[in-house]
């Protein structure tokens, strides 16, 4: 077999595994922007969690207020009737606005009770939820770091063939390696066996002549349809 073949060859099972390694690359890749993205949304769950935490906290802090505000108000009406001179039916009014806030005062404290619940589950289930969120992103952690060190593997047996490649076409005539480079473009497999009477590229039977050529490897044969280079076995 003509040497230029011979080398040929080899330059396509390097292209090969050097396919085979950037398409592992590229999974691995993949997997870590998933594990990426898992742990954006699992800590997206417990920053939601606090913030409701956190707006459960002020609302109870505005009713406090409230409350406060309305029993200064209840105080001052209460002034007004011991000290203030006023008619019967002021103090009627006043009355029945004391009576009214206190109704209000009691309804609030109620709410504010069911608040102080809510507050005390939901900071016990953030304090949960951070302490699962940490264990989940340590285990999410070593795993990406696992993928990298995975890649960072690959990556030196991508440089060690891609040295091999240029040793490779250093050996080879420029024009040899232009012709397979541009087939290359178009199918995974450049360089391809006869058999039996045809291109095992694309299917096709190849002239008589063509199979003699290849056979005595005197020059780079191609096929007469697909013009992938051809050898015989
Ligand atoms: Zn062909």
């Amino acid at each position: 077999m003509n040497d230029a073949i011979k080398q040929l060859i080899e330059l396509q099972q390097i292209d090969h595994q050097r396919g085979d390694i950037a398409s592992r690359i590229k999974g691995l890749e993949a997997q870590k922007e998933q594990l990426r993205h898992r742990a954006k949304q699992e800590r997206s769950i417990v920053d939601k969690l606090q913030k409701h935490l956190k707006e459960l906290q002020h609302t109870s802090r505005m009713m406090n207020l409230e409350v406060d505000k309305l029993d200064d108000q209840i105080r001052d009406y209460q002034d007004q009737l011991d000290t203030g001179i006023i008619s019967f039916k002021e103090m009627e009014a006043l009355r029945t606005k004391i009576s009214n806030q206190r109704t209000r005062i009691s309804e609030m404290e109620d709410e504010a009770l069911h608040l102080m619940d809510e507050i005390e589950e939901t900071t016990v289930r953030h304090a949960q939820e951070v302490e699962k969120l940490a264990v989940r992103e340590a285990d999410l952690d070593s795993e990406i770091a696992k993928i990298d060190d995975h890649i960072a593997q690959l990556q030196r047996e991508q440089s060690e063939w891609e040295a091999k490649r240029e040793r490779l076409v250093a050996a080879l005539p420029r024009h040899v390696v232009q012709q397979y480079d541009h087939l290359h473009a178009k199918f995974d497999d450049p360089v391809v066996p006869i058999e039996n009477g045809t291109c095992s590229g694309c299917k096709l039977t190849v002239s008589g002549t063509t199979v003699e050529r290849a056979r005595d490897g005197m020059e780079i044969v191609t096929c007469e349809n697909c013009s992938r280079i051809l050898y015989a076995r």
